[in-house]
């Protein structure tokens, strides 16, 4: 008998046999009307979306992704004071690549899922070698325009260069999106050279947050985006059976993904939290945010964004 799509992990191709735990979400962020169930697998411990919308269906949830077409590649702030940034991301919590990814001259970096390519126009400014990939048609070519290598993805699946062609490729927020964690596991190993980085950031399923927050946790559950639900015991396996090995693994909580959360638990009638302007973005609330959040991190393990270093093996 075929398994049916309805209880088959998508990650391990495993029969659920508790499918009783599901987790029905709706969209609290970009104003999409339905819902949709996650569940987590007694087998490989990740949380699916099933069933897995279609290719149709996940073109349809995109065209409201983005509200505004305009890429600015002009140099920010941060760009110009990288010892300043790094510091204040300390406490903000943000993860950002310019602060842990070790470039130098003579690397081949990819930035997948660029998006608008903030960190790929700093690093390229600074003369790393680096391209990007990026789904978005006018975020391509925008960057083109400004003479950034960044090519269009056609199929999710694929990564648009040649085999090893990188001693460094980083994932923000992008793998939890893509519907075939497997496959796309190997395509990274694909277009790395052996002994090359890997960098991935996905939300943490374990993060204390997602237990606080409940449904409300929409930094992590952004239904209908965010298809897996990982954290360091599920990735990491998914990693080794594609020839990487984990280097360092570690967690860290935006203030700006704690803040949005807070929203969703303020505003529980609110589907477009992601335009929603509040009090809570005043700037002095910002900083009583932060500073709250580090101090009780400090007796956290598990945090909202996990980050891993891995490396390919021969
Ligand atoms: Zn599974």
């Amino acid at each position: 008998m075929t398994k049916k799509a309805w209880n088959v992990c998508p990650a391990c191709g495993n029969e659920i046999i508790d499918g009783t735990q599901a987790i029905v979400l709706s969209d609290r962020r970009k104003g999409l009307a339905g819902c949709w169930q996650l569940i987590e697998c007694n087998f490989c411990g990740i949380i699916s979306m099933i069933p897995m919308p279609t290719d149709e269906q996940l073109a349809n949830y995109y065209t409201v992704y983005s509200k505004d077409e305009m890429v600015d590649l002009s140099q920010k702030i941060g760009s110009r004071h990288p010892k300043l940034r790094k510091l204040f991301h300390r406490l903000s919590g943000d993860v950002d690549p310019r602060d842990f990814v070790q470039v130098s001259k003579n690397l081949r970096v990819l930035d997948y899922g660029c998006g608008h390519a903030t960190y790929l126009s700093d690093f390229h400014n600074r003369g790393i070698a680096i391209s990007g990939a990026e789904i978005a048609e006018y975020v391509v070519q925008a960057c083109q325009k400004k003479g950034l290598d960044v090519q269009k993805v056609e199929d999710v699946n694929q990564i648009p260069f040649a085999n090893g062609e990188f001693d460094i490729v980083y994932l923000m927020q992008v793998f939890e999106h893509l519907r075939n964690p497997n496959e796309f596991m190997q395509e990274l190993n694909r277009v790395l050279k052996t002994g090359g980085m890997l960098y991935i950031a996905v939300p943490n399923k374990k993060s204390i947050w997602r237990k606080v927050f409940g449904t409300n946790w929409v930094s992590g559950w952004f239904a209908p985006f965010h298809l897996f639900h990982y954290d360091r015991n599920t990735l990491v396996p998914i990693a080794r059976r594609h020839g990487f090995e984990p280097i360092k693994v570690w967690s860290s909580t935006p203030e700006s993904w704690f803040r949005l959360n807070l929203k969703a638990f303020l505003f529980p009638d609110e589907n477009s939290l992601d335009w929603k302007p509040s009090w809570l973005d005043m700037r002095l609330v910002q900083y009583v945010i932060m500073v709250v959040l580090r101090g009780i991190e400090l007796f956290v393990r598990e945090r909202d964004c996990l980050v891993m270093k891995l490396e390919k093996r021969g």
